[in-house]
């Protein structure tokens, strides 16, 4: 595999941010050291034997295109592990790839998981890492490890708003002294959006488009709002009354339409949540507003619309990419973070 990543450690702590899409690591004293699709190619040769062939960007061009004995597939599917061998083996394969000569011994390990994550889904999240060679594993809510790589003073009696739009949920939080004080998600998330592409494109011009080229359309052309100026984007794919491929011209206005149910669901999930919020949080919410992160918050104009929707300001991240695992690498530099928020040691089962 590409070397790319080869570093001589000093630490042997990790901090992993497994998404949907995304699959992120933080080195003690190096920062983010790896960001690539969550995407592994495997083969079983006869009987269960697992080969990994390839793992994150190397194994994400395969999707779609590999012949009967190779699967590339995403393990995570609307932000759950949909099967824990596998994830495991993309796990071992990703802390090959940062650490191909000395390799990690027995790291401790920090890992976001979703919110609302189920005592016996923890627990497996827990046992992969530990059959992925770690030897302490400690678990932190996605959102609150947002809060924290966003800067957010969560440990103090203010009120913060976090969205998240990842690859497969969209999950938003209320947070105050280093808790979550009410939080809601939805399975609505950057793939929805692009399958909803897709489908808009197959309904009103006849024409068949994979979801890699839906997501190419999402982050080129798509808006939550008019732009200033209509854009265009040329696609290849199959035409439905010809049956062979070809190419069209869509619009900006197009991809709009075709994420509306997409957009209005998020918004509304936020709505709701701004409804429930006590009255206190709510005061703070109005000076501090809303803060939204994850790939799906690129999305233009998703952050006027939500200022529209709600009145209050609404402030994207520096890098939506990366607040999660930076949040998790503050948690690994100083494991005393989830003492004092009230987390259990990860010996105690949970
Ligand atoms: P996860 O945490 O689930 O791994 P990420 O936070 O990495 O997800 O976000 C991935 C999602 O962000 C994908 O669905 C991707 O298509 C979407 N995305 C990335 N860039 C853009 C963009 N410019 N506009 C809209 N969506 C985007
Ligand atoms: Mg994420």
């Amino acid at each position: 595999m590409a070397s790319k990543y080869t570093l001589a450690l000093s630490s042997n702590d990790l901090a992993i941010d497994l998404g949907t899409t995304n699959t992120s690591v933080y080195v003690q004293g190096k920062g983010i050291v790896l960001h690539e699709p969550s995407v592994i190619a495997i083969s079983r040769n006869g009987g269960k034997d697992l080969k990994v062939l390839a793992v994150g960007n190397a194994a994400k061009q395969m999707l779609g295109r590999t012949p009967e004995k190779i699967s590339a597939v995403r393990p995570i599917r609307d932000g759950v592990i949909a099967d824990f061998e596998i994830v495991g083996s993309m796990l071992r394969s990703f802390i090959a790839l940062i650490d191909r000569r000395r390799g990690f011994v027995k790291p401790r390990v920090v890992m976001s998981i979703p919110t609302g994550t189920t005592p016996v889904e923890k627990r497996a999240v827990r046992e992969t890492a530990l059959s992925a060679g770690a030897r302490e594993v400690h678990l932190i809510e996605e959102s609150l490890a947002a809060a924290m790589g966003a800067g957010l003073p969560f440990i103090e009696p203010t009120g913060s708003m976090i969205v998240d739009i990842g690859g497969g949920r969209t999950e938003v939080s209320v947070i105050s002294l280093g808790g979550i004080v009410l939080s809601r998600s939805i399975r609505v998330g950057g793939d929805r959006m692009d399958e909803a592409i897709l489908q808009y494109i197959k309904r009103r011009y006849n024409f068949l488009i994979g979801s890699g080229t839906a997501e190419a359309i999402k982050m080129a052309i798509g808006n939550a709002l008019p732009t200033a100026s209509t854009h265009t984007f040329e696609i290849r794919g199959r035409d439905l009354v010809s049956g062979i491929p070809g190419t069209l011209t869509i619009d900006s206005n197009d991809v709009r339409a075709a994420l509306s149910e997409e957009i209005a669901a998020i918004v509304e999930m936020v709505r709701v949540t701004l409804e429930r919020t006590p009255p206190e949080l709510s005061a703070d919410l109005i000076e501090r507003g809303i803060v939204l992160t994850g790939g799906g918050a690129l999305l233009k104009h998703l952050n006027l619309l939500l200022e529209e929707e709600t009145g209050l300001p609404v402030i994207l991240t520096s890098d939506p990419f990366s607040t999660v695992i930076l949040g998790c690498g503050m948690v690994l530099d100083n494991l005393d973070i989830l003492r004092r928020i009230g987390y259990r040691a990860p010996s105690a089962s949970s």
